[in-house]
């Protein structure tokens, strides 16, 4: 590469844009004409998006120059953040509303004759990422925008991203996701920032010093950046995702020979590394092609950071001063030898020195605890993929504990070696070992983190594990999906708590305040008639927006418990038919989640969900009483339709289990009242909200730990518990799979033999509780002082504040 991108920005300064409704008129045609090339009368609606997604990105572009330059003209400090996924949902609306363009969009496209609603949704929905850890990293990217952090993030620009989930006769069918099939107006491709990522072959050394990496395969990492802009477009950074290309684009040699096919065949092969995301975040499958991307990735962003760092300054000993990087999980992980390598063998530093720098520029978040998706590498597939890698984690194993056995503690050598009876690489150790911080995600997360997984790294470095409780963007998760609730509450405080949520707190005395609670009720109405029509044009079931509307949303993991929300509905629907003459409060039950492909539990539950929702839903005797909506495809767009209209938000992971959830977060700041084990970031938004607005139920984290040491008979739980045996039995009995009785016998073997995620343990205390919110929600004004308190209180779940955690703790930089 012989240009530097970055500097060639110094260059141009725009002229003032004007922000007007008229303004930006004239630059939808201009962009509609010479950049999309149609004229207004044959555009079609896309052409339109476009040409308005162009008008507003130039906007967006004026900013991003001029923060980029502050950036540098001030020397700060930036910070990195490597992660595998980036859940960033759809931009147009979101660089509207941080640029205030909202009403002059809304004009100008009205004046052309478009509607700007039906605009927003024809971009596509980038969905580079599976769940919360990939929600996360978008959340913070907007964050670190709006408090005024210099930061790329960097991930893989994957050709394909999650899987579109479709219900084929109510199973899970998995379509290939196609985002770029249309182009994507946000990112800028960067074909001059490349960097060659090698893989196998093997390693020379030269007796000067000097150590060789003759590598089997090489492939380009080639950029393609998205500017991410902040409140009020103050400050923007990029998202830098990485395509992978052949070094060589075809062999013309084979070619010419006529072996057309195989002339092609390392191009493809190159460019396969960034095809997918893998659908599931919890097991590393396709295994080497897996360890590829995470290589692939975290090379390509390290190379990049110190070719950065080394057009400002001097001295590559200098970094930490100028770098933070931050691996959110395991998958970038290898960056702990991709560093070392980089700093020892291209810049002739000495390993211990490599290693120490290397050690202060990352930390590692944890956000699993389940042993099983902690990742592992066999050691001979890494030695065969990353050769000089191995070499090098060897290194840090072996000198680390010497350190360790020298210092005469006692720790158990065997929790803290990255490589286990030299066949697996703990991945979770190597970052650990790594890192200047770790930090858990919850409060409870991190106690238990301490507790189990590092508990003897913990006590070895007990300054090192650092809690940063999740937060998620109150610009995405209110001011944008909920503009009824905005409107209130800029009109009642102002729109101070856009970047400072904990403002939301001032309308706390209005709870009591009937004109406020009124209006409140009317916003949330208006989202329950919005999803009520999105669930009729989805899956053809009417719903009545007056009926409670309980909510759980997001990935189908046993962990989770959707089945234990679904014997709950079941044992629920028991009951109305027993006496449908009693006074039930209505309910509307919604899903929403996608399964791993592979993971067959998890797709059985999706079924028993759509068998139940069938059979429910069709009952003459039950009625408006209770209705089930499993909604497919859920991601990014579908939750910002579902959240502002939820009453209750479902949150009954096995406790322990959850590190923290942001859905829950979500709900809860647009006015759901959660229902909910003491998991994850529930114990924090239950402090926050008070016992009297939160519905906690069951075993606590301790119990469950408990319980499993002891052993658990979940079989005489079930013959105890009338209530759920009846449930349970239907679904045995097949009354909710009349064309195949057996279908849902291995669900009850779970549940009657070992259970492991404890629903039969927790079902009586939710039923029970369920109940409770049936008896509370009938009385209307005060669930609405309870929902108002809801959205008042959780001010502290902003991702704003997490950042500002991050920067303070874990990354020592400013903030505005
Ligand atoms: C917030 C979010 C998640 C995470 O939800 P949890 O309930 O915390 O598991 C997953 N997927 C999408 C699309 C989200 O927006």
């Amino acid at each position: 590469m012989n240009v530097n991108p970055d500097a060639k920005m110094t260059n141009f300064v725009a002229e003032p844009r004007a922000t007007d409704a008229e303004a930006l008129k004239r630059s939808i045609l201009e962009k509609l004409a010479y950049a999309v090339g149609k004229d207004p009368g044959h555009a079609t609606v896309r052409d339109w998006a476009t040409a308005l997604a162009l008008a507003v990105r130039d906007h967006v572009v004026d900013s991003w120059f001029e923060s980029t330059r502050r950036g540098y003209s001030a020397h700060r400090k930036r910070v990195y953040y490597l992660s595998m996924e980036f859940l960033i949902g759809r931009l147009l609306n979101d660089a509207v509303a941080n640029l205030q363009l909202e009403t002059a969009a809304r004009e100008a496209t009205k004046a052309l004759g478009v509607d700007y609603d039906s605009l927003v949704v024809q971009e596509s929905d980038a969905a580079l990422g599976n769940g919360g850890l990939g929600r996360l990293a978008a959340c913070f990217l907007d964050s670190m925008s709006t408090v005024g952090i210099p930061a790329y993030g960097y991930g893989i620009r994957y050709e394909h991203g999650l899987f579109r989930q479709r219900f084929h006769d109510g199973w899970q069918v998995e379509e290939p996701e196609d985002w770029l099939v249309s182009g994507h107006v946000w990112e800028f491709e960067r074909l001059e920032v490349a960097y060659p990522i090698k893989f196998g072959g093997h390693i020379s050394f030269d007796g000067q010093g000097h150590t060789y990496w003759h590598a089997e395969e090489t492939v380009l990492a080639v950029a393609y950046d998205t500017p991410i802009t902040g409140w009020k477009g103050v400050h923007v950074n990029t998202l830098r995702l990485w395509a992978s290309k052949p070094v060589e684009v075809l062999d013309l040699r084979r070619f010419n020979h006529g072996d057309y096919v195989s002339a092609a065949e390392k191009s493809i092969k190159a460019e396969t590394i960034s095809r997918v995301l893998y659908p599931d975040d919890t097991t590393p499958e396709g295994k080497e092609l897996r360890l590829k991307q995470e290589y692939f990735f975290t090379s390509a962003s390290l190379q990049d950071l110190v070719r950065r760092y080394l057009s400002e300054f001097d001295d590559i000993r200098l970094l930490p001063e100028q770098v933070a990087i931050q691996m959110n999980d395991t998958h970038p992980a290898i960056a702990v030898a991709e560093l070392m390598r980089i700093l020892a063998d291209e810049h002739g530093l000495a390993f211990p020195e490599a290693f120490e720098i290397t050690r202060k520029c990352l930390s590692y978040t944890n956000h699993t605890l389940m042993p099983e998706a902690l990742e592992r590498w066999n050691v001979g597939l890494f030695r065969r993929v990353l050769p000089r890698h191995m070499q090098i984690i060897e290194w840090i194993d072996y000198h680390h504990l010497a350190e360790v056995q020298g210092r005469n503690v006692s720790v158990s050598l065997d929790a803290i070696r990255i490589i286990e009876h030299g066949s697996e690489i703990k991945m979770g150790n190597l970052a650990f070992v790594g890192s200047r911080r770790v930090n858990g995600v919850s409060a409870l997360h991190t106690d238990l983190m301490k507790q189990t997984v590092f508990r003897d790294f913990h006590s070895l470095y007990p300054d090192r594990i650092v809690n940063e409780t999740n937060g998620i963007t109150p610009r995405r998760w209110l001011y944008e999906c909920n503009p009824g609730l905005r409107k209130l509450l800029v009109d009642s405080i102002g729109d101070g708590w856009v970047d400072d949520l904990e403002k939301l707190s001032a309308i706390v005395p209005l709870a009591t305040d009937s004109a406020f609670r009124d209006k409140f009720s009317v916003a949330k109405r208006a989202n329950k008639v919005r999803l009520a029509n999105e669930i009729e044009k989805r899956i053809g079931l009417k719903v009545d927006p007056s009926a409670l509307f309980d909510v759980q949303i997001k990935r189908i993991h046993e962990y989770k418990r959707q089945l234990l929300n679904i014997l709950e509905t079941i044992a629920l629907y028991q009951a109305i038919r027993r006496t449908p003459g009693a006074e039930w409060t209505p309910r509307v039950k919604i899903f929403a989640g996608k399964a791993a492909p592979g993971y067959h539990m998890a797709k059985l539950i999706i079924k028993l969900g759509n068998d139940v929702a069938r059979t429910i839903n069709s009952d003459p005797i039950v009625g408006d009483r209770l209705k089930v909506a499993f909604l497919p495809n859920y991601n990014v767009s579908l939750a910002e339709i579902i959240i502002p209209a939820a009453d209750l938000s479902e949150q009954i992971s096995t406790a322990g289990m959850e590190a923290s959830g942001t859905g829950n977060m979500k709900l809860a700041l647009n006015g759901a009242l959660t229902i909910g084990t003491l998991d994850g970031a529930n114990v924090e938004i239950g402090e926050r909200v008070g016992p009297d607005n939160i519905y906690i139920f069951g075993l606590t984290a301790d119990s469950v730990a408990d319980i499993r040491t002891r052993g658990y008979n979940a079989r005489a739980t079930i013959e105890g518990d009338p209530t759920l045996k009846a449930a349970i039995d239907a679904m045995v009995a097949g009354e909710f799979s009349p064309d195949d009785h057996g279908r849902f016998h291995q669900i009850a073997d779970r549940l009657y033999n070992t259970d492991w995620f404890l629903v039969t343990a927790d079902f009586q205390a939710y039923f029970q509780r369920q109940r409770d919110v049936d008896l509370d929600y009938r009385d209307a004004t005060r669930w609405a002082e309870r929902a108002i308190l809801n959205t008042a209180q959780v001010g502290w779940f902003s991702s704003d504040r997490t950042i500002r955690g991050y920067a303070k703790d874990v990354w020592g930089v400013e903030t505005t």
